[in-house]
């Protein structure tokens, strides 16, 4: 916990955001706005039951042996206009482990449910995360704070509530990073160890052992995914639907105006586009998500549920680092586009009793797919430098250039890093991306080339100069991102009770696209010995 105990007069990033009016949260006011205009479960108790008519049911978190701060955004505080802690046993632990409850505080669930791997699953519902309220910043947004792992909920059926350090960290970590990656997301503000173990099965072998509980502090405008409305809409709820989509619309979508039909029609519209901006971002970083399902949607068409999310190594549009999705490769990285538009299908149907006029939806998700298509090209022109793709021979560059990288194992941040410093004859700075020694034959070597002078070629074309060129490459092309065996290494680390390797993940991947040559051994290629390790390459869902 360096960072708590740093001297933060001698911060080397400068003054956070709103950090003149940093306040204790503690001191707080939460608002309940969810809870006060959506229906409500009229059963108090804290117990598995199907919940109808209601987005959410009361509950408190249940306290925890030993809150420790194990980690803490600065950044994340900012935004809120959070004072950081002292140290470890800081008081504010106690209520980021869900120990103390505010006064404010209107600690609830949500009911939600969900197409699971391409089937409806019924009711699903926060099963392990429960909000503590919505906190308003100094620049007048409201968050809501949610804690994933603070105990059982009337949504937990079979499981505990719990969530293990191992997957804390990496929701934790990989919130962070992909905001300063410029991806929609969620955020996460810390990081607490609850003293106490959780028994899970790693790898669903009949194995299960204790492991290290953790709880992440989740903080967005919202957590309402796709799957809230799915709920409310497959069990005849309009009533709770309307309810539902109104407060959304009024609280997070404004500039939209009153609900009405024509209203509820451009907001489906927006979040359309909204996902095709995300998931053109998520190709872009070589970012898998590995479990969209339409729960893990959210409406707010931010980057949702980090669970066996992985990062594309080999360029492979095939690879998926979600065990669970072997069989079928469903959430494969270059699934990820037609996932989306599947998973937009769902809530156009749930939304059906709202918008009956279905050519609407139907636009909605023609949006998707241009919005898609468009982010997606302007995004791929950033990552080559190059000002459009819109000449002629531009669209076979781009082939030409996806089937080289599958051709020969090659990985996709650092080839797209690294391709600002190659030249037509100059493969060199790129051979830091070959995983095999097959990408250095004559054979690949004379395709490689062949490309690279196109390329050049193209390039040659722009009437941009070089020094800009380059510049829109390393905006578009990250050095640094949540490499699997890196989250890895913070976690073995973690486990020890060493969060070194986790705070000095963060600072770093605050700032992924800069060249920090200091940390240089970040921005490798994944090493052999974390080929085929646990956590490295591939995941479970268990967590
Ligand atoms: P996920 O795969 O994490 O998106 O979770 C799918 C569903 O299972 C959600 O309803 C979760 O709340 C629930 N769930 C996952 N893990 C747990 C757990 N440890 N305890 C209770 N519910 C869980
Ligand atoms: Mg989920």
């Amino acid at each position: 916990m360096q960072q708590q105990v740093r001297d933060r007069s001698a911060d080397p990033h400068g003054p956070i955001e709103g950090r003149e009016a940093a306040v204790d949260l503690s001191t707080r006011e939460f608002d309940d706005s969810f809870v006060r205009a959506v229906p409500g479960d009229a059963e108090a108790g804290n117990f598995v039951r199907q919940v109808p008519g209601a987005s959410y049911s009361r509950v408190a978190p249940t306290p925890v042996a030993a809150p420790r701060l194990l980690a803490w955004s600065d950044a994340c505080a900012g935004l809120l206009g959070l004072a950081p802690p002292r140290n470890e046993t800081d008081p504010v632990a106690e209520i980021l482990a869900g120990n103390r409850l505010l006064p404010s505080m209107q600690p609830y669930a949500a009911r939600y449910g969900g197409h699971q791997f391409g089937n409806w699953a019924g009711q699903l519902g926060d099963g392990r995360a429960i909000t503590l309220g919505e906190l308003r910043s100094p620049q007048g947004e409201s968050w809501e704070l949610q804690l994933k792992g603070a105990g059982r909920t009337p949504y937990s059926r079979t499981a505990d509530g719990r969530a293990v350090l191992r997957s804390s960290v990496r929701e934790f970590l990989c919130s962070e990073a992909m905001h300063f990656l410029g991806v929609p997301t969620t955020r996460a503000l810390s990081l607490v160890g609850t003293g106490e173990v959780v028994i899970r099965d790693m790898f669903y072998d009949g194995d299960p052992r204790p492991e290290a509980g953790a709880i992440v502090c989740r903080v967005a405008p919202s957590f309402v995914r796709f799957g809230n409305f799915e709920i409310h809409a497959s069990r005849g709820e309009h009533d709770a639907l309307r309810r539902l989509a109104d407060y959304v619309i009024g609280k997070h979508f404004p500039a939209l105006g009153a609900p009405s039909p024509p209203v509820y029609g451009r907001w489906f519209e927006e979040i359309c586009r909204r996902t095709a901006v995300m998931l053109a971002h998520w190709m872009r970083v070589g970012f898998v998500h590995g479990v969209m399902n339409t729960d893990n949607m959210s409406i707010l068409g931010l980057t949702i549920d980090y669970g066996p999310y992985g990062w594309l190594e080999g360029y492979d549009p095939s690879w998926t680092p979600n065990t669970t999705d072997l069989p079928g490769r469903r959430y494969a990285y270059g699934q990820q586009p037609q996932v989306a538009a599947w998973n937009l299908a769902r809530l156009a149907n749930a939304l059906t009793a709202l918008i009956e006029d279905i050519p609407v939806l139907e636009h909605g998700l023609e949006v998707y797919a241009e919005v898609f298509t468009s982010s997606w090209r302007r995004m791929l022109a950033e990552k080559l430098g190059l000002s459009s793709l819109e000449r002629a021979g531009d669209d076979a560059l781009v082939t030409d250039l996806f089937g080289i990288l599958q051709q020969t194992e090659t990985d996709m941040t650092l080839f797209f890093r690294r391709l600002a410093l190659a030249g037509a004859e100059n493969v060199e700075p790129l051979r830091p991306a070959f995983y095999s020694d097959e990408a250095l034959s004559e054979a690949h070597r004379s395709r490689l080339v062949d490309w690279l002078t196109r390329y050049a070629a193209r390039a040659g074309q722009e009437a941009m100069p070089p020094a800009h060129r380059v510049a829109i490459m390393n905006r578009a092309n990250p050095k640094y991102v949540l490499r699997n065996y890196l989250a890895q290494q913070a976690i073995d680390a973690a486990n020890e009770g060493d969060t070194s390797m986790m705070e000095r993940l963060l600072r770093v991947l605050e700032r992924p696209y800069e060249e920090q040559t200091e940390h240089e051994e970040l921005a490798q290629r994944r090493p052999e010995w974390a080929r085929n390790k646990a956590g490295c390459s591939a995941l479970s869902c268990s967590s």
